[in-house]
Formats: structure tokens, C-alpha cells, sequence
């Protein structure tokens, strides 16, 4: 059971800069994106190669010390500009 939940637990911590005021440090759980190709046996192609790449996923943990801006403007914010 405690070897499921570390299996799942795959990412790294990162901490990104403020996008509102870049001196604060923003504390964020990165999940990399995970391509797998899945093959499907067809009658007519013979094997045909798909490739399922899941989406990069950011966790935001915290919101800004410095500017005092929550959790979910930080998010709202860094997904604007484009960061995550
Ligand atoms: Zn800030």
C-alpha cells in the first residue's frame, strides 16, 4: 500500500518566482508530463503506434509572502502568462 502511494507520488518540488511581484518564492509540486506509446493490433495496418502523452500538472502550495497574493491568484497568474 505505502509502495502504491510513493508510485504515484512521482514529480518534483520547484519553487517558481512571484509572478506579481518576482521577489517572493512560490512553493509548487511538479508532475512531468508521461508519454507511453500504446500499440492496437488492427487487421488491415498490422500494428498501429499510438502515443498518450498525459499533461504537465503544477500543484501550487502557497501564495506569496511578499506580496501577500493567495494561493489561487498566483495560479490564475502563472497560468496567464504561460508558466505552468
Ligand atoms: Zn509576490
Amino acid at each position: 500500500m505505502f509502495f502504491i502511494i510513493l508510485n504515484c507520488m512521482r514529480g518534483e518540488y520547484v519553487e517558481l518566482p512571484c509572478p506579481f511581484c518576482d521577489k517572493g518564492k512560490i512553493q509548487c509540486w511538479h508532475i512531468p508530463s508521461l508519454s507511453v506509446i500504446r500499440r492496437r493490433p488492427t487487421a488491415t495496418f498490422g500494428n498501429t503506434k499510438k502515443r498518450v502523452t498525459s499533461p504537465d500538472i503544477w500543484l501550487i502550495k502557497s501564495g506569496c509572502n511578499v506580496c501577500n497574493k493567495s494561493r489561487e491568484e498566483v495560479e490564475k497568474e502563472l497560468k496567464r502568462k504561460g508558466i505552468i
